[in-house]
């Protein structure tokens, strides 16, 4: 035996009416349940975001200070998030090499690392 589901509104609740790939009733609430969603990822990309941005504030104020080999425990004293980074690099000399945009570090012995600046050009 068949049964059929009725499909409903995720919007508004309303049963769906008409075709069957018919995913919302109305224009109104597709666009209202896609900006709530785009708002969510929104909110979701300016934490990572503003994250990122501090990474890459700590690592220009140290090397402005010439500070190119600091501490783990430093870098955590100043709110430096090691699981945000923009990209990485593997090479054998350095092993892991993190970015968070043009400013980079990599581990050094001693739970110390290295800090670096990508030149431009
Ligand atoms: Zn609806």
């Amino acid at each position: 035996m068949e049964t059929k589901t009725l499909k409903i509104c995720p919007e508004c609740g309303e049963p769906l009416i008409g075709r069957t790939d018919k995913k919302f009733c109305s224009d109104l609430c597709r666009n209202s349940h896609n900006n709530i969603q785009q708002s969510h990822t929104n909110k979701k990309l300016s934490i990572t975001n503003s994250i990122l941005k501090k990474n890459r504030q700590i690592l220009e104020r140290l090397i402005e200070q010439r500070s190119w080999k600091v501490s783990r425990d430093k870098l955590l004293q100043q709110g430096f998030s090691f699981y945000y980074f923009t990209s990485f690099q593997y090479d054998q000399e350095k092993s892991f090499c993190f970015y968070c945009y043009e400013y980079g570090y990599y581990a050094l012995e001693g739970n110390c690392y290295k800090l670096m600046k990508i030149k431009k050009g």
